[in-house]
């Protein structure tokens, strides 16, 4: 899970990981990107998907159905770790697109899993407390928002387009990178 760390949560992109990710930046694709519903219970997987780089949403303590009618709504893929959700109608029927994760699994087992199901490669990173898209900002704009100390010996900061939250590189971040070339 990020640390949190006052202004914003610590996030960098160094490693293969992100060097592939500098060559995948066509905008213009975004909309072929699949993007998440996560349930309840898997709310460590949502951040690691944003981490590389997909939009997942996950709201704490939702319940089947409004999840259901928001995946519907939204045309998000379900990502679902109880079988007895995974027999829903709308998901049996393929209203919705889901893919069962199988218990026992860690929540970086988790994106692995999916990952491989679905094809996907690691991509820019987004904003891991929302799955907003990061932008750069410029080192005085986030003079505000991050410690002192960071502020000295970071110079690239982002902003989250979506909850305006602040993220650098942090060694964390590094930690995550590294997890991700693994994937
Ligand atoms: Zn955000």
């Amino acid at each position: 899970m990020p640390r949190r760390s006052r202004g914003g949560l610590e996030l960098g992109s160094t490693g293969a990981c992100a060097g592939r990710l500098a060559m995948a930046t066509d905008e213009a694709k975004t909309d072929e990107v699949p993007a998440f519903w996560c349930d309840a219970m898997l709310g460590g997987l949502a951040r690691w998907l944003r981490a590389a780089g997909y939009d997942a949403a996950w709201v704490e303590g939702i319940d089947d159905a409004e999840l259901v009618r928001r995946a519907l709504a939204s045309g998000r893929i379900l990502l679902t770790a109880d079988t007895e959700l995974a027999r829903h109608g709308a998901i049996r029927s393929g209203r919705i697109r889901a893919v069962l994760i199988p218990a026992g699994k860690t929540k970086f087992e988790q994106l692995r899993y999916v990952a491989q199901a679905l094809s996907l490669t690691c991509r820019q990173p987004r904003c891991m407390a929302c799955g907003g898209r990061l932008r750069p900002i410029p080192k005085d704009a986030a003079r505000p928002e991050v410690p002192p100390r960071t502020f000295n010996w970071c110079d690239e900061f982002f902003r989250c387009r979506r909850c305006a939250k602040v993220f650098w590189r942090g060694t964390h971040w590094h930690r995550i990178s590294a997890r991700l070339d693994a994937l």
